[in-house]
């Protein structure tokens, strides 16, 4: 199966017309551009072999079942939105918005759920910190962050594709990667967890995967890609 690549421009570039340029330079076969959400419009528009994926989402579609709430949440984008700007795949749960933001993981699972609801695929960001990795406690954290994030996806619903991706937060953007040794034993962790669910599961790594090392994973079938953010070379 092909590799996928998720390029998170995270809030880059500056303007839309570094937007459109990037996304012409890297319109590649199997690469998944995120861009900040005003530009998804621009690099939809500029791609023709790359696909589109947003950053974030909203846990809501409106009209909501919440009475009087429809629509009403002021900066938030919602997954039909996305929809109609093409986007195939969403980012849920990376440890900036987790860590930064406060993002939990009972909202990580609404936004789940109304990405599948709307058709689109979720890549789930899971991770520890480098404190619960040197305490041990990283198959513990990951556990929970599956666990929860999947709550709301029956377990007898079929034909779902998911992208999780192993993210330990202390090898985001620190120019140290985890080990391929270290993410194949992740892998076999995560598929054993969510094999409770009867979903196509791709599991993927990042933090400070670059042209120069993504070899060393990818070369794995049980690693299906990677998820960049700020590789430069
Ligand atoms: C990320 O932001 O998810 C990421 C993997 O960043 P980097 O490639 O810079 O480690």
């Amino acid at each position: 199966m092909n590799k996928l690549i998720i390029a998170n421009w995270k809030m880059n570039p500056a303007s839309i017309e570094e937007a459109r340029k990037l996304a012409a330079e890297t319109d590649v076969e199997g690469l998944i551009i995120c861009p900040p959400f005003p530009f998804l419009e621009a690099v939809a528009k500029t791609i023709k072999k790359a696909k589109l994926g947003a950053q974030d989402v909203f846990w809501m579609n409106p009209p909501t079942p919440l009475a009087g709430q429809a629509g009403a949440y002021t900066g938030e984008v919602s997954a039909e939105e996305l929809k109609s700007l093409c986007v195939e795949y969403v980012i849920i749960g990376h440890s900036e918005r987790r860590q930064n933001l406060g993002e939990t993981d009972e909202m990580v699972a609404k936004k789940i759920k109304t990405v599948l609801d709307a058709g689109l695929t979720p890549i789930l960001c899971v991770g520890e910190t480098k404190a619960e990795h040197e305490a041990g406690k990283t198959k513990e954290i990951v556990k929970r962050e599956l666990k929860i994030g999947l709550s709301y996806i029956p377990h007898l619903t079929s034909n779902i594709q998911l992208v999780i991706a192993y993210e330990p937060i202390w090898a985001i953007g620190t120019g140290t990667p985890d080990t391929p040794e270290n993410m194949l034993n992740m892998v076999k962790f995560i598929r054993g967890v969510a094999s409770d669910w009867p979903l196509a599961t791709r599991i993927i790594y990042g933090g400070s995967v670059t042209s120069r090392n993504a070899e060393n994973f990818l070369k794995h079938k049980e690693i299906s890609g990677a998820l960049v953010g700020g590789a430069q070379s």
